[in-house]
């Protein structure tokens, strides 16, 4: 039986086609078309995709293809179709109107050659069944970056818990947390840990099934499914892996079908003992959008949390960046600078290396402290930004156990003087403020003031360890 497939998939005419033959010259241009997609495509696309297709009919202005389902004929319509009609003009000439059409009948075919070349023999009983005619899960997978791995995750206090958490679930069998709930600003290293898993689970067990997909494909391919009526094999393609994987859950919000379809799914998958790893940008609790029942469901496996970066993280991780590039001779003072100064997220910190890496291997000049000061200088202002003199006069005044009225105040009792100086010298340390700026947010003090209060603890820096140590710990806190 073939369908003919019209108006976007609603109306369903059918048309005979059957008996019809392609000539031997066609048959040839059409395997050669597939021949230029399985270069194009990768491998799992090639099979999941274009490989079930069969050319039925080809005229000099239209190409019609059968597939084997109304969701892959849609599929390749929007992926796949106008490329080939491209290679199809190279190969014969003819600008041809490329069509597809359901053939359920190719369905059965399709499940006759998966038994007969043995490829099924590695899934599971019950996804062969299900995967008849529909591609495979893993044509939805995220691709997974290669330089994402656990080898090049450095760990420190910040990212501790989920980087063990991570480590457990991916080399472990069995189901350790579920959900393992990964949360964490941006540019802190969620994506990488996922990766790392899918890259160790991989490796170690090739037969499980991992998938690893963002929210938003997840969200895609299910409103796609819907559009089709076929959420039926959307849900067995998820449902049939050993280890799911969603990043950035915080963009279901809303989508109450999706919500709806999710939720199932993650309970199918809880059922039946199969690992869920999930991440957001923030705690199940904070997600804002996502139905009750939903939020306090993904915090009922182990909730990670990814703080942000301290200083010596930073610095670890430039470390192994630079020892990961060739070439490049980055001084110590410059590394240091940068772990102080880029403090936002490690995405960024990477980009500040890589470009003052690029900029001295461009220039053929020596990396310093100078020349990474002026390339990034507008990173630095924004990362600056963030730190402003109003939280460093509240962090000091927590500090120092004095009251943030006081500390603008004009009193000079030593108590209250020596925090306001120190309030003024970290002001001048870690902002791009002017002197007269600080002098202004201190209560409109002449730049004067602000010189001095810089220079006296400086000073008190070098003969009061006491001080010395305060000063440094609210460096750190600082920094973040
Ligand atoms: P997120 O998904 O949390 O937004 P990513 O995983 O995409 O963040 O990380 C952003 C960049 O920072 C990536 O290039 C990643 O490799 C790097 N990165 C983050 N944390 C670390 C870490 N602890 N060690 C090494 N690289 C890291
Ligand atoms: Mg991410």
């Amino acid at each position: 039986m073939v369908e003919k497939q019209t108006g976007g998939g609603k109306q369903q005419k059918q048309i005979k086609v059957q008996g019809e033959t392609l000539g031997a010259d066609h048959h040839e241009a059409w395997q050669r078309v597939l021949e230029k997609l399985r270069q194009e495509y990768s491998d799992a696309t090639f099979d999941s995709w274009i490989k079930p297709l069969q050319l039925v009919r080809a005229e000099q202005s239209t190409l019609l293809i059968a597939a084997p389902t109304r969701f892959m004929s849609d599929w390749v319509r929007t992926h796949y179709l106008g490329r080939m009609a491209e290679y199809w003009r190279e190969e014969t000439g003819d600008t041809v109107t490329a069509d597809l059409i359901v053939d359920l009948d190719l369905a059965g075919s399709h499940r006759r050659g998966k038994s007969i070349n043995g490829q099924a023999a590695t899934d599971r009983e019950e996804d062969t069944e299900s995967q008849i005619g529909t591609p495979a899960a893993e044509a939805f997978a995220g691709p997974l970056d290669p330089r994402f791995t656990f080898e090049s995750f450095v760990v420190g206090n910040s990212n501790e818990l989920a980087h063990a958490a991570a480590r457990r679930v991916a080399g472990n069998e069995t189901v350790q947390f579920n959900p393992l709930f990964l949360y964490g600003g941006v540019g802190l290293g969620k994506t990488h840990l996922m990766h790392a898993m899918a890259w160790q689970i991989k490796q170690a067990t090739p037969d499980r099934r991992v998938l690893y997909v963002s929210a938003e494909t997840f969200m895609n391919q299910f409103i796609r499914a819907l559009r089709f009526k076929d959420t039926m094999s959307f849900k067995e393609q998820f449902r049939s892996v050993d280890v799911l994987m969603i990043d950035d859950v915080q963009f279901l919000t809303g989508k109450d079908a999706t919500q709806e379809e999710f939720f199932h799914t993650f309970n199918a998958l809880v059922d039946h003992n199969r690992q869920l790893v999930i991440s957001a940008d923030r705690s199940p609790s904070d997600l804002e959008g996502i139905e009750e029942r939903i939020k306090s469901r993904l915090g009922w496996g182990l909730v990670a949390d990814i703080h942000p970066t301290d200083y010596e993280l930073r610095f670890g991780i430039l470390q192994s960046k630079l020892d990961q590039m060739d070439n490049v001779d980055v001084p110590g003072e410059v590394l240091e600078f940068l772990a102080r100064r880029i403090t936002s997220n490690v995405r960024e910190l990477e980009g500040a290396l890589n470009r003052v890496a690029a900029y001295a291997d461009l220039t053929g000049r020596q990396v310093t402290l100078d020349m990474t000061q002026e390339i990034l200088q507008d990173l630095i202002r924004a990362n600056d930004r963030r730190l402003s003199i109003t939280e460093i006069q509240r962090h000091v005044a927590e500090y120092f156990n004095v009251r943030l009225a006081e500390l603008l105040s004009a009193r000079r009792a030593v108590s209250i003087a020596r925090p306001r100086q120190v309030a003024m010298y970290l002001s001048k340390q870690l902002t791009s403020a002017s002197l007269p700026q600080i002098g202004r947010k201190f209560g409109g003090r002449d730049h004067t003031t602000v010189i001095h209060a810089v220079r006296r603890i400086e000073e008190l820096r070098e003969i009061d360890s006491v001080l010395d140590e305060d000063v440094e710990n609210l460096r750190r806190i600082l920094e973040g």
